[in-house]
């Protein structure tokens, strides 16, 4: 048995406010975790973007930053790591994934109405693909809405759906190809690679460009390390450069596997083209290529962190603190996403409290729930973050109701994973007496940040 490899130099105090003042917050909140001041929440567990804690390394790597406006030292560190990890020739930095997007896909998507073709793409993903006209299609397997089916990597493309897709569409009608791993949206699943291979040979018959957004790629190598045959005994480093061998550029919010606060990268492999377009695009989006939005000392954190994110005891570490939740809430019986994923517990809100509609979001419930009980703060992925058809006004019937429990890396210890699973099991038992959700006041776009909303009173 191993516990946590590292030790903890330095801690940020929180603390459980009383249950009053909880149903004090949650009501100025307007029943919006969103709204909720951070203070009053005990265990944060709304992302694993940027919230994760820096190791010493890090810290002490950011006073050696260079704040040259062009040419900075830390710059270098970085083109240098991901040469190294990845095999890229070419890097550039941005403020975060969204900005790396931004920056790179409008040079990829040529004609209004192409096709992005990825396994799932990501909200922020997809918004880039359409702001640039293209339109995003999502081919992961059937397996992956299946919360109860046992797969190893259910964030694999579904083969026959992307060659019918481009036999259908034809080639011109199709940017790129999107390798999301893992696969966020599908509940932090890996993708195989024997599956990237695949993808990677059929994408060659058609000469289509095959890209990856990368925010957790240290992720997805553990687990092909840990439940691909021939793997076993590749380092995870071997991995991310064999998977990466199949990519011409990927995009990455560092916030994720290369634990940092802020920041984002553009890897390129090797084309120069490419390469000098993204940095035209750079300059007026994000700031001069050699720090596009960064501040010298955040990229020797980055630079650091890309290394520390491989680290197979760290990793061993992170994806089993998530297994470890996961595993205690099935134990008591609680419906989740299985196997859980890389960063996250998904739990099944459909199937805890299937008294209440989607249209009530009964994720959100469970939401605001769990924080009237124990202080923490989970996210909703349902109903009401995929909000209304914006032609007919309707609501969009979403596949599942989930409500997200978001580990951040290096942050809570397993004391704090047995705090959630109390939690839950207590309102699992009482489940009957949860209600539903309606607005107050919903917000035309992205409605789920800004929302309020009230307890459905019995009429
Ligand atoms: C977080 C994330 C992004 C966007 O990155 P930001 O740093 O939040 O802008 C893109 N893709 C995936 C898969 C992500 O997880």
């Amino acid at each position: 048995m191993n516990a946590e490899p590292y030790r903890i130099k330095m801690v940020e105090p929180i603390a459980l406010i009383p249950r009053q003042a909880r149903e004090q917050a949650l009501r100025n909140a307007g029943y919006n975790p969103f709204s909720l001041r951070s203070e009053d929440v005990y265990i944060d567990l709304l992302t694993d973007s940027g919230t994760g804690a820096m190791s010493d390394r890090q810290w002490a790597a950011m006073m050696m930053g260079d704040e040259a406006y062009a040419g900075s030292r830390s710059f270098y560190k970085i083109k240098d790591a991901v040469r190294d990890i990845f095999g890229y020739e070419y890097t550039i930095p941005t403020h975060q994934g969204r900005g790396a997007e931004q920056v790179l896909f409008p040079h990829l998507i040529r004609q209004k109405g192409q096709f992005v073709l990825g396994n799932m793409h990501f909200d922020t993903t997809m918004a880039h693909i359409d702001l640039n006209g293209g339109i995003p299609v999502n081919l992961v397997i059937d397996e992956a809405f299946d919360t109860q089916l046992e797969h190893p990597f259910k964030g694999n493309f579904n083969l026959e759906k992307l060659q019918s897709f481009i036999d259908t569409h034809g080639r011109a009608a199709i940017a790129f190809i999107l390798i999301t791993i893992t696969c966020n949206s599908a509940g932090g699943q890996p993708v195989s690679m024997q599956n990237m291979k695949a993808v990677k040979s059929i994408a060659d018959r058609y000469d289509i460009p095959v890209l990856f957004d990368a925010a957790r790629y240290a992720e997805n190598a553990y687990f092909i390390h840990q439940r691909e045959p021939g793997y076993e005994d590749k380092s995870i480093l071997e991995i991310v450069r064999e998977t990466f061998s199949l990519g011409k550029a990927f995009t990455m919010s560092a916030k994720k596997d290369a634990i940092v606060n802020i920041g984002g990268l553009i890897g390129i492999k090797d084309e120069v083209g490419l390469y000098q377009a993204a940095s035209a695009s750079c300059v007026p989006l994000e700031g001069y290529v050699t720090y596009g939005g960064l501040s010298g000392r955040d990229m020797e954190a980055l630079a650091v962190g890309l290394y520390e994110g491989l680290a197979e005891d760290y990793l061993q570490s992170r994806i089993g603190q998530v297994e470890y939740l996961g595993n205690e809430l099935r134990e008591r019986g609680i419906p989740i996403q299985w196997p859980v994923g890389g960063h996250a517990v998904f739990v099944d809100a459909k199937k805890f409290l299937p008294h209440i509609p989607p249209q009530q979001f009964p994720a959100q419930a469970l939401c605001n729930e769990l924080y009237l009980e124990s202080g923490i703060r989970a996210v909703e992925i349902g109903s009401l973050l995929l909000g209304r058809d914006p032609n007919t006004g309707e609501q969009r019937p979403a596949g599942a109701e989930f409500m997200r429990l978001t580990i951040p890396r290096r942050v809570y210890t397993n004391r704090h994973m047995d705090v959630v699973v109390e939690a839950l099991s207590k309102i699992w038992d009482r489940r009957d007496s949860i209600k539903g959700l309606e607005f107050t006041y919903e917000p035309e776009v992205l409605r789920h940040f800004l929302c309020r909303l009230q307890p459905i009173q019995v009429r």
